[in-house]
C-alpha cells in the first residue's frame, strides 16, 4: 500500500496519533533497521512528546547486524531503549514486554504506593508505512484480540490486543507519513521498499545502490558480479554488470534500464546479503 501524502492527510494522522496517545502508556516506535534514521517520521519527537517510547529497530534480518549493534548503542548513549526485531519471524519480540515494564517501572511503582490496582502496561505501535506494523500486530496477537468497548475520550472502541498477562495493545497502528524533503532519504526510503518506484527514477536508485555497494561493501558488488576490479566510471560498472548478467539489448548492447532494475532488485530482495544503508555517525555528522 502506498499512500500520497498531502498536508491534511498528515494532519488527520497526526491528530488520530495523538488522540490515541490519552489511552497509552508508552509508545512503539517502528523503524526499520536498515534505515533507521530516514525512516523515523519527521515530526514524531513533537507528536508523541513526553510519552515513555520503545525503539524498534525491524526487519534486523535483513539489516547488517554489525551496523544494527552501532545503533543500538547509539540510541543507549542517547538514554533511548531500542530493541532489534524482526517482525516476520518473531525473534526479539519478548523482549518487548520486559523492556516496557522496565521503562515504565516508576510511574507503575508510583500507581502502586497510591493503591491503584495493578493493570496491564498499554502499548500502541506508531511508523511509517511498510516498517512492519501490521506484521509486528499479527505477530503479537496471535488471535488474542480482546474487544474492551468504548473508552473515554475515543468515539471509536478501541480493541486492545492481550500480549501475555503484561502488555495490551492498540490493535491499530498509528501510520505516520516519512520524511519527503532530502533527496538521499528518499532514495534510501525506495531502495528498502519503503516507497514505490516510480516516485524516483529508478536509475538514480540504482546509482545510489551501487556508489553505496561500492563504497561499503565492495566485496560483496564485485563477487555478485563478476568485477575483479571495480572501475573509476560509474557507467563501466554498470556495463560490466550488464555483461555478466546478460542485461542486454537485442543489438547485443548493455541494456541499462534493465541491469538498474536488476541491481535494486538483488539488493531489495537480500540477493547482495543483509545491508544497513546508514550509521549513526552519519546523522551526527548532519547534526
Ligand atoms: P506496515 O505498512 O507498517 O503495516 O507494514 P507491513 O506489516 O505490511 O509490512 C511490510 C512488508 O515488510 C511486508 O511484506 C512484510 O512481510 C515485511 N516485513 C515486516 N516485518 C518484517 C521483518 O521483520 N523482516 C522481514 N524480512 N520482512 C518483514
Amino acid at each position: 500500500m502506498t499512500i500520497q501524502w498531502f498536508p491534511g492527510h498528515m494532519a488527520k494522522a497526526r491528530r488520530e496519533v495523538t488522540e490515541k496517545l490519552k489511552l497509552i502508556d508508552i509508545v512503539f516506535e517502528l523503524v526499520d533497521a536498515r534505515i533507521p534514521a530516514s525512516s523515523r517520521n519527521p515530526m514524531i519527537d513533537e507528536i508523541i512528546q513526553h510519552k515513555p517510547r520503545l525503539i524498534l529497530l525491524n526487519k534486523a534480518d535483513m539489516a547488517d547486524a554489525a551496523k544494527t549493534k552501532q545503533w543500538l548503542d547509539y540510541y543507549a548513549s542517547q538514554g533511548n531503549k531500542a530493541i532489534a526485531i524482526n517482525a516476520h519471524e518473531g525473534t526479539g519480540l519478548t523482549k518487548i514486554t520486559s523492556a516496557s515494564k522496565e521503562l515504565l517501572k516508576e510511574k507503575f511503582d508510583r500507581m502502586k504506593a497510591k493503591g491503584i490496582k495493578p493493570r496491564a502496561i498499554r502499548a500502541m505501535i506508531v511508523g511509517i508505512p511498510n516498517v512492519g506494523k501490521s506484521t509486528l500486530i499479527n505477530r503479537l496477537a496471535k488471535k488474542n484480540i480482546a474487544k474492551t468497548g468504548n473508552m473515554p475520550g475515543v468515539t471509536k472502541a478501541q480493541q486492545w490486543i492481550k500480549v501475555g498477562k503484561e502488555l495490551e495493545l492498540l490493535d491499530t497502528p498509528g501510520i505516520l507519513w516519512p520524511k519527503f524533503e532530502d533527496q538521499e532519504v528518499g532514495l534510501k526510503l525506495a531502495l528498502t521498499g519503503a516507497i514505490k518506484d516510480t516516485l524516483l527514477n529508478l536509475h538514480d536508485i540504482s546509482l545510489y545502490a551501487i556508489r553505496f555497494l561500492e563504497k561499503q561493501y565492495p566485496d560483496r558488488l564485485q563477487k555478485r558480479y563478476g568485477i575483479n576490479e571495480i572501475p573509476e566510471e560509474i557507467v563501466e560498472l554498470f556495463d560490466q554488470i550488464g555483461t555478466f548478467r546478460g542485461c542486454l539489448t537485442s543489438g547485443a548492447m548493455v541494456d541499462y534500464d534493465k541491469t538498474a532494475e536488476l541491481v535494486v532488485r538483488e539488493v531489495r530482495s537480500e540477493k547482495m546479503g543483509p545491508l544497513t544503508f546508514e550509521v549513526p555517525q552519519d546523522i551526527q555528522a548532519e547534526e
